[in-house]
């Protein structure tokens, strides 16, 4: 498998080669009737954790869920906040849409986002702030840390 560092610096290979398998499996269990259009999440926390997710939809389209936010929503829950890295598996490698963008902001501004074409394995680097400039976020509330209660 090949890939490309875009931006920032280039995160750990092994790590990359871990999320990537990992999202490519969550891939496979898309809900993804109406799209046919299938994506896989595979999210990294500082303790070395992952955290899959795969996107939902629904018959009320806008209730559709994101792989991206089912990883993010699966790590939270389980306690999870500390985050390294983001793998998004789907056909062409499509990036995170607007709205993941500014919730995976909301705890990692500053986010690797490794996108992964599923049908190449090609894959590239990104940060989120790369992908989300200029977000609204705590500062903006004159927040400094997530609170998590
Ligand atoms: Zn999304």
């Amino acid at each position: 498998m090949t890939g490309k560092a875009t931006g920032m610096t280039a995160p750990h290979r092994d790590q990359v080669d871990r999320l990537i398998r990992e999202a490519l499996a969550a891939r496979q269990r898309a809900y993804s009737p109406y799209s046919r259009f299938r994506v896989g999440a595979a999210l990294l926390d500082e303790a070395g954790e992952v955290f899959v997710g795969c996107n939902v939809e629904n018959a009320s389209y806008s209730l559709t869920l994101c792989a991206e936010r089912v990883a993010a929503v699966t790590a939270i829950a389980a306690g999870s906040l500390r985050w390294r890295m983001i793998a998004v598996a789907a056909e062409g490698g499509a990036t995170p849409c607007g709205a993941c963008r500014q919730f995976l902001a909301e705890f990692h501004a500053d986010l690797a986002v490794i996108v992964v074409d599923a049908a190449s394995g090609l894959w590239s680097n990104h940060s989120l702030r790369e992908l989300l400039p200029h977000a609204f976020g705590q500062d903006s509330l004159g927040v400094s840390q997530p609170q998590s209660d």
